[in-house]
This record gives C-alpha cells, structure tokens and sequence, in this order.
C-alpha cells in the first residue's frame, strides 16, 4: 500500500506562535511599510516565505549538541566534530569555518580574483557576483538554453551551458579564467537542478584547460535528491553518495549552511590543495578568526555537524522536495503561471503573465507581494524589476528580463495545512487579478533598493 499523502517526517516539540491579523490591519500594516515587505516587522507576518536562508528548525539533537559546544579559542572539540562532518562529505582535506556564505566567498573570490580575471557559473548568486566584482573580475552567467523557457518540462534546467563555456574560455584565454562556479541547485536560475552528467563534462572542460571548478554547494542534498530521482544511473545511490561524487569533481567548495545545513548561521570554505588553503586561511584569520573556528561559536559547529547528517534523511529530502511541488503544483493546477518544473526551495510565481496589464515599469511582481500580503498574510519577494531593473544615462528606465515572485519555503518550519492555506489565497488572487494596479516607487537607495525602497500604488489617494 502506497499512500499519497506526505506527512512530515518529524512531530512537534516546541512551537512559535504566529498571530493571526484582519485585512483591514495588513492594510494598515502594509501603507506604515510603504508597500514593501521587507519593512514589515516580523510579527505581522502570517506565513513568512521571504527565505529558505536561516530559517530553517534546529531538531532535538541539533540542540541537544549545541550544548557539548566547546568554546576553547583553539583546537576545540566542536571543531573536530564539525571538520570531520564536512571532510567526510567534500572529500576535501582543507575546511575553513565562516560566518556565512559571503564570507567564504569574499575570501576565495579575492583571492582567485582580481583585475582582467573572468569566473563563469551556470549562474552566479548576488552575493557571489558582488565578491566577485568587488575583487575587479567579471562574473559571467552561462545558463543554459531549456533553463529559459519556464513550462518545458526538462529535468536538469540549472545546467551551465558547456558549449559557450568553452567558446568563452577560448574567448579570454584560460589563463584568465579564475574559477568557473556551479551553483547547485541554481538558485537564482528558479531553484533549478544541476545534473550529474553536467557536473561531469564541466569539471572536465576546466581539468582540460586547468581551471579551479568551485561547487556554491548550498542546496547540494536538494540537488542530490533530484539526480537520484532524475538520473537514471543514480538511483541506487543514497542521497549522500551522489553528493560526494558532485564535491570529487571539483576542487574548491563554498557554503552557506543557513540552507541545507539545516541551522540559522554560518558557512564554509572547502579546499583541495594546499597553497590556496594558506592563503585562505590567512585571510580568514584576518576577517573571520583563527583557523579552528574561522566565524563560528563551538555551539555553532557542533549543530552544523548534526545538520548535515540530517539533510541527507531519506524522509527528510522526500518530504522537503515534495512539499515544495505540493504548493507550486497545487497553484499551477489552478492557473497561476509557476516556473515549471518546481525546483527544490522555492516556487516562482510569472508575476508578468499573471498581471499581463500592467507594465514591467509599473512592478508587476510588487503587485503581487503585496496582494499576497494584503490578501492572507504571506510575505514573499520580488525578483524582477524591483530588484534587477536599471535606468539609462538618460535616466530611461530599463526592465529586468524578467518579473517573478519568489514564495521560499523554510525548512521542517510549516506544516502541509500552511501550504494549503497559501494554496487557497490564490483562488482570491486570481479572482481579483483584473483590478490590482501597478506601483510607483517613491523613495529608493542607490544601491540594492529592493531592502528598503518605498512604494505607492496606482490609484491610491495621494
Ligand atoms: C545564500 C547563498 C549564498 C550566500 O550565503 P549567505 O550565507 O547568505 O552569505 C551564496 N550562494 C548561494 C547559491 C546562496 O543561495
């Protein structure tokens, strides 16, 4: 007997209450925050689906470990814990602990980087396109074609384009080429896998022209689960197998454990050879602490220790990659236009097909975080103009290429009747679909003013 319902693999021990509010509140809510969610305190967020990033719920043994945490300055027991988790999972003989992920980024990237350097990815996340800039170098997204297209039903649509890989390197000459990145699963390409058959051909275009291969490994248990289900060959490997076969690929590996390492805070840096880890560690040493605990309490490691054995769970990924379909399916059965096929963390909603009357410069994919807002309670976040969109030297403004909503799903944090809840929001969403109005922005920073900017609708009285 197979059932079709999908329990989560877990029960509840201590609970968080969340506050339940009326529309004319979020209404009220939502003018105080100028239409932007995140000003919103967190308090007056029903179901917060901001970030997969850090807000995942530690398990009893997670806590119960925080509590052998060993704070000593150097050598401490937490820190053998936490190396012997992440060498046994990468493979990789050097580990330095980091705050977060940026933080293993700003180190390995200003070290590879610099001035007339090139990095490709299949696509590079902000913050690493934002340390990789910062050094001098040029980050350059290669994503390929199928991942383009949002209703093909391709299984692997995070891959990175070999065939312009290899034009590009060719184009700037290898020397020049500082690292080539695989984010698995794609983050900002909708959360889309990476296969192991592409993870392979890449590692052997960079062993070919001696180029690093860095795997941005953040959501590698996620990924694993989609080769395991995906790629026929693999099916007989245990989630964990397929992800060390991922990290023996590559030579370098950076992390931010607020994803599936199944904790709040934190991150690392993994490393091949030894060169790179002295001159890495020396910089972590200068921005993040000494060697055995880089930006991490001993409490810290010891949870990051246990959560990236639980990641791997059978149950767990099981649950946690089918949750995410149950709502992205769910909406798309009823007409909302998804990004196809749902990826591992998150659902992204065509905010420009969904309102196709208002304009990419009218925010169409604010629109609908604030109807989602307004309307039940859930916060989530634009990726589209708001975030990418640019204005000319003539002050012309010039759209992002594309206009989506992102509904990021914690981990083990909501349970099936949240996602249901959300699912039943939409019916009214659709249902007002014609009248909701575009948005003006009226105040915004000179950089990233997705955080703080703020916004007033059409049609509001002034
Ligand atoms: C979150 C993330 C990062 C950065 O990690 P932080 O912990 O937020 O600094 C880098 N790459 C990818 C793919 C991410 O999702």
């Amino acid at each position: 007997m197979i059932f079709q319902t999908i329990i989560e693999p877990f029960r509840i021990k201590s609970v968080e209450s969340i506050r339940m509010t009326t529309p004319e509140e979020r209404a009220h809510f939502l003018r105080e925050a100028h239409y932007n969610p995140f000003l919103l305190p967190s308090d007056k967020v029903l179901i917060d689906l901001l970030t997969d990033s850090g807000t995942s719920a530690m398990s009893n043994r997670q806590w119960a470990a925080m509590m052998l945490g060993d704070e000593s300055y150097a050598g401490a027991k937490s820190w053998e814990r936490f190396f012997e988790e992440v060498n046994d999972l990468t493979g990789m003989p050097h580990i330095l602990p980091t705050h977060q992920g940026r933080a293993a980024e700003r180190i390995l990237y200003g070290y590879l980087g610099g001035k007339g350097k090139y990095f490709f990815s299949n696509t590079h996340f902000d913050t690493t396109r934002a340390n990789i800039e910062f050094s001098g170098a040029t980050a350059i997204d290669l994503p390929c074609p199928e991942g383009k297209n949002f209703d093909s039903d391709e299984p692997f649509k995070g891959n990175l384009d070999t065939a312009a890989l290899k034009k590009k390197i060719v184009e700037v000459g290898a020397k020049n080429v500082a690292a080539v990145i695989l984010t698995v699963t794609n983050n900002s390409g909708g959360g889309q896998p990476v296969s192991m058959a592409n993870a392979r051909e890449v590692s052997g275009i960079c062993r070919q022209y001696h180029i690093p291969l860095v795997l941005d490994c953040c959501r590698v248990a996620e990924n694993a689960w989609f080769i395991r289900h995906r790629e026929a060959e693999y099916e007989h490997l245990t989630y964990r197998e397929i992800a060390q076969e991922m990290f023996s690929l590559a030579d370098a590996a950076v992390m931010s454990v607020k994803k599936d390492g199944l904790v709040n805070m934190g991150g690392f840096l993994a490393l091949r050879d030894q060169a790179s880890s002295d001159a890495c560690t020396n910089l972590l040493i200068i921005t993040e602490g000494f060697a055995t605990y880089g930006g991490l309490s001993g409490r810290d490691m010891e949870a990051i220790a246990v959560g990236l054995e639980e990641v791997f769970e059978a149950d767990y990924l099981h649950y946690r990659i089918r949750s995410t379909a149950y709502l992205g399916e769910h909406i798309r059965n009823k007409g909302v236009p998804v990004i196809y096929p749902i990826g591992g963390h998150a659902v992204y909603v065509d905010a420009r097909r969904l309102y196709p009357h208002i304009p990419p410069h009218e925010f169409p994919g604010q629109a609908l975080v604030c109807e989602l807002y307004q309307i039940g309670g859930i916060r989530s976040v634009e990726v589209g103009s708001v975030m990418f969109g640019k204005y000319d030297a003539n002050g012309g403004f010039v759209p992002a290429s594309q206009e989506l909503v992102r509904l990021a799903i914690p981990r083990r944090v909501y349970t099936q009747s949240h996602m249901d809840y959300v699912i039943e929001v939409f019916d009214e969403i659709l249902r007002r679909r014609e009248q909701v109005k575009g948005y003006r922005i009226t105040q915004e920073p000179p950089f990233l003013r997705h955080f703080t900017a703020h916004f007033e609708p059409f049609g509001a009285p002034a």
